[in-house]
């Protein structure tokens, strides 16, 4: 559908009708607004142990966090840091943080120490909960910023005062006096999640994302007649992605429980248990990325498991080539194959495949969807800034509710990002066709996505320009088959200086998560920029075509 609203504006709107969203609502009491139909049913399946949580208890066990983090002292406004695997207690984490007006702030938990101390102080967070394993890494910090750190599981050995933790299990027990909630007044625009994401520049930034966001992100895609994303509440949804990842907190978690669907969580992908999983507990949707579906695609064992309980496979967070799309399809003989576009930022659904509505429409392939209901979308001249009509390729813009509400503390990335007119500009380049579909075919920005994760290019040129043998750093994404993308840098080496490339990959190597490694180093005598001093990234990424083969 096309409308025209404002003189040369060519709107882009859903095929689907609008729908009722219950904005008003907080985020925890709209996820469970219908519990009443589904009390006893499964909720939460812990894929490790075999653990089954009933509706009725995720609900009560995220009441109890949420008198927890009441008891320790944490208020409306205040921040928890989550830094889990995906488990049980992150989703009680994070609704308990919900209940009382906190914000959850996620993190990989793999994150090296200066990682995680960057999020944990910028984001102000008054609590981290983590698993012993990943402790070290933010005691030092918390300790010095009176910072409490909770554990799932039991303290490190080498813990010198193990009573320095908090527990996570005392957070959730305690007699009925104690487990009265708060009263507190939850507004619309209070934020409720803020996960690290780059966006089109610069460093990784809290984005604040709101209960009224978050309710109309998940309403976009499971209510009303005929939803985007069709999960009634005998789907069995896969959940492998990380919860600490917008993604799957939102379109598995989020949409799981607002379906009244049960949620299958794995700790990390491991092809053989994924399959088992699949097959044990007939799974019927399956929220992938690219490299779990070339994982699928690629493994032998594949063929042994009996996968005919999967009805819809989608696929986000980055390109799926159409060879992939095709041969996954093999894989899933009675699954709907289809593509989502998210970015962290947008809520993050902007656009959904329509295969996987109740009375679902036909799909071309490499198309990620069409806009999702409630929400406007138009695509730009990135030089003129000129609304463009259908098959013109441009900067994809989305407004709505479900957007963020800006980033934390940082007014001129949220003015850089969102226009005064309330759009979006997500820096990817793409076009809408004359069926509503939307294909990606470039990005502007600078972010590189290794397996669907992000790498911010200047956080490495920052870690870059602090070795004294470099004067001049850029980072660039080079493609890979596994990994989509990686980081490559293009270094400029100081006077005299005889860095080699290994010294370069191990000094960045011990300051970041694996994701953010460097794969390639390029020397260079200068990095080309324009007269302001903006690195010319597409001139790097010439060079780099030009001296490597396509994988
Ligand atoms: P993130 O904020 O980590 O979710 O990353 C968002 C970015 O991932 C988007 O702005 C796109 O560049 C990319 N992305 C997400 N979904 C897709 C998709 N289906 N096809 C192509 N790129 C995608």
């Amino acid at each position: 559908m096309e409308t025209a609203t404002r003189k040369d504006d060519v709107i882009f709107r859903s095929k689907l009708p609008d729908i009722y969203i219950p904005k008003h609502l907080p985020l925890h009491s709209y996820c469970f607004e219908n519990i009443s139909k589904y009390r006893s049913k499964p909720c939460l399946i812990n894929g490790g142990t075999g653990d089954v949580y009933t509706y009725e208890e995720v609900e009560a066990l995220s009441r109890r966090a949420a008198a927890g983090l009441s008891r320790l002292g944490l208020r409306h406004g205040d921040t928890v840091m989550i830094l889990l695997p995906n488990s049980p207690e992150f989703v009680f984490a994070f609704l308990g943080a919900s209940y009382i007006g906190a914000v959850s702030t996620m993190a990989n938990p793999y994150f090296t120490s200066a990682e995680v101390v960057k999020q944990a102080k910028a984001s102000n967070a008054k609590l981290i909960i983590t698993q012993a394993c990943h402790a070290a890494k933010v005691s030092g910090y918390a300790s010095d910023h009176g910072v409490r750190v909770m554990l799932v599981d039991s303290p490190p050995p080498e813990a010198a005062e193990a009573a320095d933790y908090l527990n996570f299990s005392d957070l959730i027990s305690g007699d009925e006096n104690e487990l009265k909630l708060p009263e507190v007044e939850i507004s619309p625009d209070d934020v409720v999640a803020l996960p690290y994401s780059s966006g089109t520049t610069g460093m990784p930034k809290g984005v604040m994302l709101t209960h009224k966001g978050l309710v109309t992100s998940v309403a976009q895609q499971v209510d009303g007649e005929n939803p985007n994303l069709y999960i009634h509440s005998d789907d069995v949804m896969i959940c492998v992605l990380p919860f600490f990842h917008i993604y799957s907190l939102n379109s598995i978690l989020l949409c799981g429980l607002r379906a009244g669907a049960a949620i299958l969580v794995m700790q990390k992908f491991e092809i053989v248990p994924f399959l088992e999983l699949i097959q044990k507990y007939k799974v019927t949707i399956g929220p992938f990325v690219p490299p779990i579906v070339l994982a699928i695609v690629k493994s032998p064992v594949v063929d042994k498991y009996d996968l005919s309980s999967v009805r819809t496979v989608m696929s986000g967070a980055a390109p799926l080539g159409k060879e992939l799309e095709e041969a996954v399809r093999i894989k899933f003989p009675n699954a709907k194959l289809g593509q989502g576009y998210g970015m962290t930022e947008a809520g993050p659904v902007l656009a959904m495949c329509l295969a996987f509505a109740r009375e679902p429409y036909e799909i071309k392939s490499g198309a990620c969807g069409t806009v999702v209901r409630n929400a406007e979308m138009k695509i730009v001249d990135t030089e003129s800034g000129a609304s463009l009509g259908r098959n013109q390729p441009g900067e994809i813009c989305i407004r709505g509710d479900q957007i963020m509400k800006g980033y934390l503390n940082d007014p001129e990335a949220t003015e850089r990002t969102i226009d005064k007119q309330g759009w979006l500009h997500t820096g990817d380049i793409g076009f809408i066709d004359e069926d509503d579909e939307l294909f990606i075919i470039d990005r502007l920005k600078e972010i590189i996505k290794y397996k669907g994760y992000q790498v911010a290019p200047a956080e490495i040129e920052a870690l870059l320009l602090n070795h004294p043998n470099i004067s001049d750093a850029a980072v660039v994404p080079m493609k890979d088959e596994q990994a989509g993308e990686v980081p490559v840098a293009f270094v400029v080496k100081s006077n005299g200086s005889t860095i080699t490339e290994d010294e370069i990959k191990q000094f960045i190597s011990k300051q970041v998560i694996f994701y953010k490694r460097i794969n390639r180093v390029f020397f260079i005598d200068a990095i080309p920029k324009n007269p302001s001093g903006k690195i010319l990234r597409k001139d790097l990424k010439a060079i780099l075509a030009a001296t490597t083969p396509s994988p």
